[in-house]
């Protein structure tokens, strides 16, 4: 393990990785460290498929990675939003924006494996896999020295990128709110008998949202699933499982001709009240662990790596440390808006689609058509869900 890094990172997830990339664009040299073997990252048992905004793949294109990557993206060309199974809600067009396609259905798999293959080329960037931080300690020369079952490394700045359940937030005691939404989000694929032309559906029931994305496959129409449900409810066996899915799906893409296996996400949301402190800064859901149902906690993590990997090329242009608090406060500030409204949207987006009983049904049913007649306010949500511009 080498001895001193000027930035470690801890995380060899997208959002790890990414950061180090865009770091070295800007010639600026990192370690990552990530607890996971090598042959474990390269495979990447992940099943999930991410919505990639407009902004997000413009972000993949600076840092070399889009090129391979667009090749297995499926372009999202329609969005199609109800209130249960209701055949009316609000829809989303390709075309309504001067900026291209609404996004892009990626599976997590050849996002990581473009990413990592960049990383393991790269002469700035080395990469300890198998590697688990056991702790931190700040020593007196303003450096930050971290303990793995591999040997003592130190730094300047260790940006914690190791997830959800990140340690390094749990170790640097920063504050954050919490909650559990007592829901599970089952992830899996459908082939399905008609073709889904590029179109994406939400349905939101009261036990949950049902969301059906695009894939980009020769295997036929295929279709990812991210299927949010209460814990209380509990299956008997995968049939009974199957039988509540199809009763939600309704065929909407045709017959289900395959059913793939199921991963199960217990979902909460974690969100960071300060994002540095001594020689630790945190990026991505490290930092703020966002509820699915928007599809934005990656888009949102990716535009951390940007802004922070923007504010360090300045800090080192201008002759400062990585680790100065001037440089920091500025990462804060300029991320401050962006993080604050997506985990509070995504959560009162959760909370209210979740309320049970007729008369709230009928409400959102009619919310959702009002919405849909606005051009303006549509146009408006898809920039921003895109990531090209702020609400
Ligand atoms: C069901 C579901 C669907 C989603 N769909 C979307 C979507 O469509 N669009 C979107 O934008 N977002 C989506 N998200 C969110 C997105 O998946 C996450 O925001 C993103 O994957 C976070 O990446 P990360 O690199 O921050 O964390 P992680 O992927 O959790 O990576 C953390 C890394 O840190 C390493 N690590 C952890 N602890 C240590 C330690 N102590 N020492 C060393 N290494 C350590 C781990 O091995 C891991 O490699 C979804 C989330 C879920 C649950």
């Amino acid at each position: 393990m080498q001895k001193h890094s000027e930035i470690v990172i801890l995380g060899s997830g997208l959002i790890g990785l990414s950061t180090a990339l865009l770091l070295e664009r800007y010639g600026l040299e990192s370690i990552i460290i990530d607890k996971s073997p090598i042959n474990l990252l390269e495979s990447n048992k992940d099943r999930r498929t991410t919505a990639i905004s407009q902004g997000s793949a413009r972000i993949y294109e600076k840092i070399g990675v889009w090129k391979d990557l667009v090749k297995y993206s499926q372009p999202i060309y329609k969005i199609k939003v109800t209130e249960g199974i209701e055949a009316d809600g609000l829809t989303f067009n390709y075309g309504m924006t001067e900026e291209g396609v609404m996004g892009y259905i990626v599976e997590n798999k050849f996002i990581k494996k473009f990413l990592l293959k960049k990383v393991l080329k790269s002469s700035l960037i080395k990469l300890y896999s198998g590697t688990l931080v056991k702790g931190l300690k700040n020593l007196k020369n303003n450096t930050l020295q971290l303990k793995t079952e591999n040997g003592t490394t130190t730094c300047n700045l260790l940006i914690g990128a190791d997830g959800r359940k990140s340690n390094t937030r749990e170790i640097g005691l920063f504050k954050y709110l919490y909650k559990n939404y007592n829901q599970n989000a089952y992830v899996f694929n459908i082939l399905h008998k008609k073709p889904h032309k590029g179109m994406a559906l939400e349905r939101f029931f009261s036990t949950g949202p049902l969301a059906i994305l695009p894939m980009k496959t020769s295997k036929g129409n295929q279709s990812s699933v991210v299927f949010t449900v209460d814990a209380d409810k509990t299956f008997k066996n995968r049939s009974s499982f199957v039988k509540f899915f199809k009763a939600k799906y309704k065929d909407f893409f045709g017959e289900v001709l395959k059913f793939s296996k199921v991963s199960i996400f217990p979902l909460d949301v974690y969100s960071c009240l300060r994002y540095y402190k001594n020689n630790i800064v945190l990026v991505g859901d490290a930092c703020q662990a966002l509820h699915p149902i928007a599809g934005q906690g990656f888009n949102l993590g990716l535009r951390d790596c940007l802004s922070l990997s923007e504010s360090l090329k300045k800090a080192k242009n201008l002759g400062q440390k990585v680790n100065s608090n001037l440089v920091l406060k500025e990462y804060s500030r300029t991320r401050f808006y962006d993080k604050s409204l997506l985990v509070g949207s995504t959560h009162n987006l959760n909370k209210l689609f979740s309320l049970k009983g007729k008369i709230i049904s009928k409400v959102r049913s009619v919310g959702l058509k009002l919405f849909n007649r606005s051009d303006f306010l549509k146009k408006k949500s898809m920039l921003f869900a895109m990531g090209i511009t702020d609400l």
